[in-house]
Formats: C-alpha cells, structure tokens, sequence
C-alpha cells in the first residue's frame, strides 16, 4: 500500500509525461497516485484537459489508480477559493496548495488562504506552519503533507510537531518532478519516521489517512 498525492510532469516542471509519470509510479508498488501540475487561474484547463483523459485512460488499463488535480502555485491568496473551486469544476479529484515553503517567497497568507477555502484537499509544503494553521486544518478536514522534496522537506519537522499537538492529519507525498522522486514504501517509512513522527503514528500517516482521501475522491 503506497500512496503518492502530489506529483509532476512535463505539463507543468516535470520530465516525464503523465504516461510516463503513472508507468514509473506502477513499477514502484504504488496504489493511487495523484498528477497534481502546477497551475493557476490562468492554465488549469489545459492542465485539466489531460490529466483527466490520461488518469482515467491509466485507471482503467494500467493497474493503479490515477486522480487528476492540481498545485495552485503562487495564486495570490485572496484568489485561492477560487481557482480551487474552478479546478474542481474541470474535473480535478484533488487540489493541492503550494504553501509557504521557506525555500521560495510564497505570498504571506497562502496558508491561511487555502485551509479557508472548501474546495482545497492538501495544504504542501506549509513551512513554518503556524499553530492556529494546524488548528484550522484539523477544523476544515485539510490535510497538511510531509514531503519527500529536498529544501521543502526542511521544515518537516516542525509541521509534523505542530500537526501532531493539535491532532491535525499529515500524509506524506514526494512532490516528484522526475523518475527518481517517486515514493518507495521504505522511502515513505523514512520521511515518517525522520520527520520525528512516533512509530504508532505512522500507519494513519501512511494508509489510514490516504485511505480517507481516496474514499473522498472516488464517493
Ligand atoms: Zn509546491
Ligand atoms: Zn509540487
């Protein structure tokens, strides 16, 4: 059981195509994956218009499941609810929201701005995630990510101790751009586990709660 929910290609700044992306993903024991492409107001449909062909074409014939969605990415905040709102209406299954990293000047407010918006399923990379942000996050269902991804994973650590004080839900993913990001079940295990999280923790961060989102998407 390997679960992967934040995931690129060369339809944003990956190198593999969405085939390629979901192909690679099957060889490594994934069970579901999520193609999740930067995008923002601007090019959602024509990210859209082909993750949702190309999931649905690797659901069906390829032995994974395969969800569309998106990484709002550098939308300013005041815009967030609704760009994921119209990712939702093009067919994306998940709405990712790229958040404020310490190793990119995302806009102050990011973090605040999508675990207020409904239609937003992971906030990535939250940085220096606040305590009020955690709290928000366990209020609104959103899920905050441990992430795979050198640089962002820096501040792992703090989000794991400050989601765990407020009994708010993590999941891990690797945000990969290339064929060597991917997630291996080991790989999974180690960003949990160096993350600080306590080893009875780590089978609801790992399948439990990618269970639950998995259940959201396809109800
Ligand atoms: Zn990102
Ligand atoms: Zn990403």
């Amino acid at each position: 059981m390997l679960y992967d929910f934040h995931t690129h290609t060369f339809l944003s700044d990956g190198v593999l195509s969405p085939v390629e992306l979901i192909r690679r993903a099957v060889a490594n024991g994934y069970t579901a994956i999520a193609v999740t492409d930067h995008a923002g107001l601007g090019d959602q449909e024509r990210v859209l218009d082909i993750l949702v062909k190309e999931c649905e074409m690797a659901t069906a014939e390829m032995g994974i499941m395969a969800f569309p969605g998106v990484e709002l990415t550098h939308v300013p905040p005041k815009r967030i609810a609704e760009a994921a709102r119209k990712a939702k209406s093009l067919g994306a299954k998940i709405v990712l929201v790229h958040g404020e990293t310490i190793k990119e000047p995302v806009a102050e407010g990011t973090n605040q701005a999508a675990l207020e918006s409904p239609d937003v399923d992971i906030l990535v990379h939250p940085g220096m995630l606040t305590e009020a942000e955690a709290e928000m996050a366990k209020k609104a269902g959103i899920y905050l990510e441990l992430t795979a991804r050198a640089g962002h994973s820096l501040t792992n650590g703090h989000v794991a101790r400050t989601a765990m004080s407020v009994g708010a839900s993590l999941v891990v993913d690797s945000d990969g751009h290339g064929p060597g990001d991917l997630l291996t079940e080991e790989l999974a295990q180690q960003v949990a586990i160096g993350a600080g999280l306590p080893h009875d923790a780590i089978d609801a961060v790992l399948h439990t709660n990618p269970q639950a989102i998995i259940a959201n998407m396809v109800g």
